[in-house]
């Protein structure tokens, strides 16, 4: 309660400062439901395996992870399927946090067809989840609408159909940190391209692939990752022609611009390179670049 009206008040603070839209009222259907509790002196606090949550008591848990410092606040999820979640924020040393990385340089170039191509010349598959699962989840969909409305077995379609989300949703989360966490243990740099994935969502034709692979989600992980592992995230400029500057001479081959050309043949120094780990390293080259200018 104390929370919600902080957040209110917030929320008038930056629609008066022009900062955001005019508040809207919190949905209460469908989807994951939660809210958040501040720790006042130590009304959150875990003990054995329970923890308590203040009005609501001690409940059982089942911790994902330890940890050592002050629990500043705890939100409370109820997901469509059933599950609940509580998320701790914590007050940590920061020290404790860092960790060393095997200091590589790497350069990733994202792609519809594969997840990625790095300059090392290893190519990541897409999990391609949705594919996989959405032939389930269409089932389950095309269930739950021939179900009466209001009725209890409505409801237990309903779920069936949050749970296919939610695993779909898992199995991508796991895999975007999976290879994130791995990326930053080995690496000082990585460079990626800067990319406009709003812009490139309005695309329909490429929106599902492009939501689905979530590219955006996995930069973000590099970003905080990177500085956990003291190494850094580099950016380069949409605008930098990286697939068709060949990476062994510099020579810009114009003809690679369409997207159909998988290899191609350097005509000035005779290289064969495959188009996306091409790309990657002109991230790479380009990326430290940049870096040395600034
Ligand atoms: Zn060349």
């Amino acid at each position: 309660m104390q929370q919600s009206l902080r957040d209110l008040d917030r929320a008038y603070e930056n629609f008066f400062k022009k900062r955001a839209g005019y508040p809207r009222f919190k949905s209460k259907h469908n989807h994951t439901q939660s809210y958040r509790t501040n720790n006042n002196g130590n009304s959150i606090r875990i003990v054995d395996k329970k923890i308590k949550l203040p009005k609501v008591g001690f409940v059982k848990i089942n911790q994902s992870r330890t940890f050592e410092g002050r629990i500043l606040n705890a939100t409370v999820s109820h997901t469509a399927s059933g599950k609940y979640f509580i998320s701790l924020c914590v007050e940590m040393d920061k020290e404790k946090l860092l960790h060393p990385n095997a200091g590589g340089k790497i350069g990733i170039d994202v792609g519809l067809k594969e997840f990625y191509s790095d300059s090392n010349g290893n190519t990541i598959a897409n999990p391609r989840v949705l594919k996989k699962l959405s032939k389930k989840l269409a089932r389950e969909q095309r269930k739950l609408s021939r179900k009466m409305p209001k009725s209890k077995n409505r409801k237990k379609a309903r779920i069936r159909v949050a749970k296919v989300y939610e695993h779909i949703a898992n199995i991508r989360k796991d895999f975007l940190h999976k290879l994130s966490t791995q990326l930053v243990r080995e690496n000082q740099t990585i460079a990626v391209e800067h990319l406009n994935v709003n812009g490139m969502i309005k695309d329909h034709r490429l929106a599902k692939s492009i939501s689905d692979v979530s590219w955006s989600e996995f930069f973000r992980q590099l970003e905080y990752k990177a500085e956990l592992y003291g190494g850094e995230l580099l950016k380069v400029d949409t605008f930098y022609p990286s697939s068709q500057i060949c990476s062994s001479c510099g020579y810009k081959n114009t003809k690679t611009k369409d997207l159909g050309v998988r290899e191609w043949t350097c005509p000035k120094c005779g290289v064969h390179h495959n188009r996306d780990i091409n790309a990657a390293k002109n991230i790479l080259y380009k990326s430290l670049e940049d870096k040395q200018l600034f």
